[in-house]
C-alpha cells in the first residue's frame, strides 16, 4: 500500500524467484512515489492516472530488472481461506510476457465495454474499477507503446513527469503531451480508449486457395512459362498459379490499423497493411503455391484485442491435433485404472 514518503509491501513464505513476488508489489508502491505523489493526479476521480502509468511502468521496470516474470501455480490452499496456497510450483514455459499482456488482458476483456475511462472513476459501475484504472490504462500505454516506438512513449511519460511534478495535472494534460511528443494527432485513439468504450477485436474470417484461371507468362521458379487453363482445382490445368483470398475482419467496435500475413506452402511470405476502418477488407494474391495460414496483427501491436484467439486462420484445419490428444489422454486414465482395478483385485 503506498502513503506519502511511505510505502508497505506483503510477501509469503516459499516464493520461487523469477515469479514476481514479491518484486512487483514493491516496485509498484515505490513508484507510487512518483505517480500521485510527485506528479500529484486525483486518484479519486482519475484513479488510471496513477494506477494504471503505474501499472505499466511497473511491469517496464520488472522486465528490465528480471526479465519477464515467469507463471506460479500454488496448491494446498487452506480451504475456507481466501489464502493462496502455501505450495509454490514455478512453471518454467509459462511468462508473463510484459505482465500487462496475458495477465491483464484476463480482467480488462470482462469490463471492455462496461464504462467510458473517462467518467470519475468513483462513479465506474462496480467490480469494474480496476480493471479500467489498472489494467485497460497498462494495455493502452502498451498498445502506444508498440504504435509510436519505446523512445516515443519514453519521451512522453518523462516529459508528464517533468512537467507535472508538484503540480496536479488532468487527464487531458497527460494527452496534451502525449500529441505533443509524440507530433501527432492521437485523438482518434484516446477518443475511442478513453473518451468511449470501444472494444477492439480483429479477426480472419476466412481463407481459401483456388487453382487460378490463368493466360499468360508464369513465373515457376525463375522460369517464364506459357500457360492457359481453367480455374479448376486442378492446379497443373491452371499453370499452378493458385488464387488466394484473405477475409480480414473488424469485429469490435474499435478502429486500429493493422498488418495481415499471409504464408504461403513454399514458405513465401506477403505482408499488408490496412488502416482498419471499414468492417472487412479482402486481401487476395496469385502466387505459384497455397497459403498456409494468416495473421491479422502478427507483432502484437494492438495489445487491446480482446479475442486473439481468432487473429490467425489455417487453411487446413488441424481439427484432428485436439482428438488425437483428448483421445490419448482418455486411453491413458484408463489404463491407470485398470492397472489399480488389476492391483486389488
Ligand atoms: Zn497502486
Amino acid at each position: 500500500m503506498e502513503y506519502p514518503t511511505l510505502f508497505t509491501a506483503g510477501t509469503r513464505l516459499f516464493n520461487p524467484f523469477g515469479g514476481g513476488s514479491p518484486e512487483g508489489v514493491t516496485i509498484h508502491e515505490a513508484g507510487h512515489q512518483f505517480w500521485y505523489a510527485l506528479v500529484g493526479n486525483n486518484e479519486f476521480e482519475y484513479a488510471w492516472l496513477d494506477e494504471g502509468l503505474n501499472t505499466f511502468s511497473t511491469s517496464r521496470t520488472y522486465n528490465v530488472a528480471y526479465g519477464e516474470e515467469q507463471y506460479v501455480k500454488r496448491y494446498f490452499k487452506p480451504p475456507g481461506t481466501d489464502m493462496r496456497g502455501f505450495f509454490p510450483l514455478m512453471l518454467d514455459g509459462i511468462r508473463y510476457s510484459g505482465s500487462f499482456w496475458q495477465e491483464r488482458m484476463n480482467g480488462y476483456r470482462l469490463a471492455a465495454t462496461s464504462d467510458s475511462q473517462a467518467i470519475p472513476t468513483y462513479m465506474y459501475f462496480p467490480s469494474t474499477g480496476s480493471k479500467l484504472s489498472y489494467s485497460k490504462t497498462a494495455l493502452w500505454l502498451a498498445t502506444l507503446e508498440n504504435y509510436l516506438g519505446w523512445d516515443t512513449l519514453q519521451a512522453i511519460l518523462s516529459t508528464f513527469f517533468e512537467r507535472w511534478k508538484f503540480r496536479h495535472p488532468k487527464p487531458e494534460d497527460f494527452f496534451a503531451v502525449a500529441e505533443e511528443v509524440a507530433d501527432q494527432d492521437l485523438d482518434w485513439f484516446f477518443d475511442q480508449v478513453y473518451r468511449a468504450a470501444e472494444e477492439f477485436d480483429y479477426a480472419i474470417e476466412s481463407v481459401k486457395s483456388k487453382s487460378a484461371a490463368v493466360e499468360g507468362m508464369v513465373d515457376r521458379e525463375g522460369e517464364l512459362e506459357y500457360v492457359a487453363g481453367p480455374a479448376d482445382d486442378d492446379a497443373d490445368d491452371a499453370g499452378g498459379v493458385y488464387r488466394t483470398e484473405v477475409v480480414v475482419r473488424r469485429v469490435g467496435g474499435g478502429i486500429f490499423p493493422v498488418d495481415v500475413l499471409m504464408v504461403f506452402e513454399d514458405g513465401e511470405e506477403v505482408r499488408e497493411s490496412w488502416d482498419g476502418r471499414y468492417r472487412w477488407r479482402k486481401f487476395v494474391e496469385e502466387r505459384p503455391s497455397k497459403l498456409s495460414y494468416a495473421v491479422v496483427d502478427p507483432d502484437f501491436i494492438l495489445l487491446l484485442d480482446t479475442n486473439r484467439t481468432n487473429n490467425s486462420r489455417l487453411r487446413e484445419s488441424q481439427a484432428t491435433l485436439p482428438a488425437v490428444k483428448w483421445t490419448t489422454r482418455w486411453m491413458l486414465w484408463l489404463q491407470d485404472f485398470l492397472a489399480t482395478f488389476g492391483f486389488f483385485v
